[in-house]
């Protein structure tokens, strides 16, 4: 068995950020990377102890080289960096499952902790064939062309919430609950890393239940943009056509041409 643990910050348990500045400046970032390493680490350890012969961590936040790697499990490989070709590099076909760690609510959630879709300061909101998408729909959709499902996603209240409504097959853990942009009651730290270890081993039992998730297709994609600018030059590019001052529409095969 083969799995990809991919690795964000802002859905970790204790973390909540600061108003007006991104995580990696605010004063929660070293301890996100810490939590992250261990929380990585757990489902890690789930995976390998329920028989895994291969787990990669995909260290993606931001511009990515967050995590601890040598607190990492020594059986772990470790995809850092960024300019790769998919977002899922070095996973086929062969894979069994992805687990999202640290992943955070989608673009225009209500008190979902620093909640966006790939960029806070862009978007208002994404759609995909007229449903709001953030990163967990659309990392299960581009894990989903390669035909590998998302097996446990660890995220506060409201991105377990979302990734049940996209991903009902999947496990959660919920990591805090959010108040606001920058507010939460966390669980204790160390409680989650037991929850996700404990949730990691129910999900590898319950493989064959879980299933590679996909939007139909071709999808219509639309993008609102927080200032026009945006809107005013994607529109202006092939395939996509402006439907008001800060939204643009487009159609795509499949997720991948996007992304
Ligand atoms: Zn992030």
């Amino acid at each position: 068995m083969k799995f990809v643990i991919a690795v964000d910050l802002e859905g970790i348990a204790g973390v909540v950020g600061q108003p007006n500045m991104t995580l990696t400046e605010s004063k929660d970032y070293d301890f996100a990377c810490r939590q992250a390493t261990k929380e990585a680490d757990a489902a890690a350890k789930a995976l390998f102890d329920a028989g895994a012969k291969q787990v990669i961590v995909w260290d993606n936040h931001g511009g990515s080289l967050n995590l601890e790697y040598e607190e990492l499990d020594k059986r772990c490989d470790i995809l850092l960096g960024v300019g790769f070709p998919h977002r899922w590099t070095s996973m086929d076909e062969d894979f069994d499952g992805v687990i999202l760690i640290g992943y955070h609510p989608m673009d225009n959630t209500v008190d979902g902790v620093l909640a966006h879709t790939f960029s806070s300061v862009s978007y208002q909101w994404i759609k995909i064939n007229e449903r709001e998408v953030g990163e967990i729909a659309i990392d299960a959709a581009m894990a989903g062309e390669k035909g590998v499902p998302v097996i446990l996603v660890a995220s506060d209240d409201k991105g377990a919430k979302e990734a049940k409504d996209f991903l009902p097959w999947a496990e959660t853990v919920a990591t805090k609950i959010g108040f606001g942009r920058n507010a939460a009651l966390s669980k204790h730290p160390d409680r989650v890393i037991d929850e996700i270890y404990e949730k990691t081993k129910r999900a590898v039992k319950r493989l064959g239940e879980m299933r590679p998730f996909a939007f139909e297709e071709p999808m219509d994609m639309e993008i609102r943009f927080k200032k026009l600018e945006g809107a005013e030059g994607m529109g202006k590019s092939d395939g996509w056509k402006r439907i008001d001052a800060y939204t643009v529409k487009g159609r795509l095969n499949k997720i991948s041409e996007y992304y």
